[in-house]
């Protein structure tokens, strides 16, 4: 039997962007009093959420163009309760920097198709236009510089572009939620959840040195979610593909994001430059795709939990099977495997960088060693198919995220529709203002849309 003060209404495992978004939710906007916040690191948002794991891009769907015009209205919606947020809490832009933003076409049929998706999503995002060669060159310069003239190229262009830094990001939710001054908030930094289990109205959560126990528990662990959802008999059904993004870093080339066209059977954002989030004299270009067998990229005791959470099944080896002998997705990783390689990957990922910046020099392009972070893509065990971004599974009293790009974007979106599964989970005398959350970080459109 636990002393009540170990006893919390809601706790939440995983300490990053999603975590954090979601205490900045229930202590905000719910009569929720009694909060635990468990994180195995000494601080919050050091995996895929820190600055150096992730490519810091706002992803609203305009210029993705893997993303269906189904999709880019959802993450645009979701997109915008961050930026909406970061426009409320960071007037000094400590988190955050407004750039422009592109996707670039080379070639007969990337023109084409462009020209068609602007006719497509040109309604869901009126900011979006069409800019050819000349107002390409205005815009960045070096783009055009020592670009053959007779190459045919075409731009969609925005200037509602945000690189974020997630981390700081996730700090501000953490900050938000301590200064709600009448509940109890328990921040528990650099311990590690061991195992979660349901007893009569508790689920009872057993970290390194202590356990505590929650009426309603999240779990916002990154890819360890499934691990320990799965330890819990759920989400039998999922495999992970662990995703590892590398970077490279540049001198300063570009002026703001310039994207190039993605294919429509990859779940990843495709290689694009930008300046820095803090610092417009590096420009990073990235992210590479390489699969690892790993949940957390650079630590190397996640190898084991890996396997485990994979759970090497025949149903498993099949969907891999399947996934990988794809010849596009078959040639896709291949490459970006190259990618990270000493000596030859530099070598190789300069092409993929002069279709931005065609006068680029080997000299001037440099592995960024250190950083990069795994992105778990869901691999649904029945359709054998690799899912195009986040999973959550819903247990009894318990819910897990599993949150692959654009993850960060959604933090918030994700935030809301949890925090109204845990009021469900609590029983009736807990609320959520969702009018309140939706007055506060939600365009009129989406405030029309989910309509409370
Ligand atoms: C290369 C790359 C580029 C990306 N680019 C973008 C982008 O431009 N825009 C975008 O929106 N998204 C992007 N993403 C995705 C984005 O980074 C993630 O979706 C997002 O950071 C996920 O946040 P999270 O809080 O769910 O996970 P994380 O930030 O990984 O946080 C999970 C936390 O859980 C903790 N944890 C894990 N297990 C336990 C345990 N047992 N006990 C206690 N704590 C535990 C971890 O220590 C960690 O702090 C990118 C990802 C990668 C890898």
């Amino acid at each position: 039997m636990l002393p009540e003060k170990d006893i919390y209404e809601v706790a939440i495992v995983g300490a990053g962007v999603c975590g954090t978004a979601l205490l900045y939710t229930l202590s905000n906007y719910t009569n929720v009093n009694k909060i635990a916040l468990l994180e195995k690191n000494q601080a919050v948002a050091l995996v895929n959420s820190h600055q150096n794991s992730n490519s810091q891009t706002l992803h609203f769907g305009d210029i993705e163009t893997n993303y269906t015009l189904a999709k880019a209205r959802k993450v645009n919606l979701a997109a915008s309760l961050v930026k909406n947020y970061l426009l409320r809490y960071d007037p000094q832009q400590e988190i955050y920097t407004k750039y422009h933003k592109m996707v670039l076409a080379v070639g007969k049929e990337q023109t084409e198709q462009i020209r068609k998706r602007y006719q497509e999503f040109k309604q869901l995002f009126p900011e979006l236009r069409l800019i050819e060669r000349q107002e390409i060159q205005s815009i960045e310069p070096k783009v055009l510089q020592g670009r053959d003239t007779e190459e045919e190229i075409l731009a969609l262009y925005t200037p509602e572009g945000y690189t974020v830094d997630f981390q700081k990001l996730a700090q501000s939710f953490v900050n938000n939620a301590l200064n709600i001054s009448n509940k109890t908030i328990e921040l528990m930094m650099g311990t590690k959840v061991k195992k979660i289990e349901t007893k009569e109205d508790l689920l009872y959560i057993q970290m390194d040195r202590k356990t505590i126990a929650a009426k309603a528990v999240a779990v916002t662990a990154g890819a360890h979610s499934l691990l320990l959802a799965k330890s819990m008999g759920y989400g039998q059904n999922y495999a992970l593909l662990s995703v590892a993004g590398s970077f490279y870093f540049a001198p300063e080339m570009l002026n703001g994001k310039v994207y190039t066209v993605q294919l429509q059977k990859l779940p990843f954002a495709a290689i694009h430059g930008d300046p820095e989030v803090h610092d417009r004299r590096h420009t990073r270009f990235g992210p590479t795709a390489k699969v690892l067998p790993m949940l957390e990229r650079h630590n190397y005791s996640t190898v084991w939990e890996y396997l485990q959470t994979a759970g090497l099944s025949l149903a498993a080896f099949k969907s891999f099977w399947k996934i990988l002998s794809d010849p596009v997705i078959f040639k896709y990783i291949l490459k970006n495997f190259i990618y990270d390689l000493p000596f030859i990957g530099k070598r190789l990922f300069i092409e993929e960088v002069r279709h931005i910046i065609p006068s680029i020099k080997l000299s001037e392009l440099q592995f960024a060693k250190g950083y990069g972070g795994i992105r778990p893509q869901i691999i649904d065990l029945k359709s054998q198919s690799l899912e195009m971004g986040e999973a959550k599974i819903v247990g009894d009293r318990i819910l897990f995220n599993i949150t692959p790009s654009p993850g960060a974007s959604t933090c918030l979106q994700n935030a809301q529709d949890d925090t109204r599964r845990l009021i469900s989970f609590l029983g009736e005398e807990y609320t959520f203002d969702q009018e309140r959350f939706l007055a506060d970080l939600a365009s009129d459109e989406l405030c029309q849309s989910q309509s409370v």
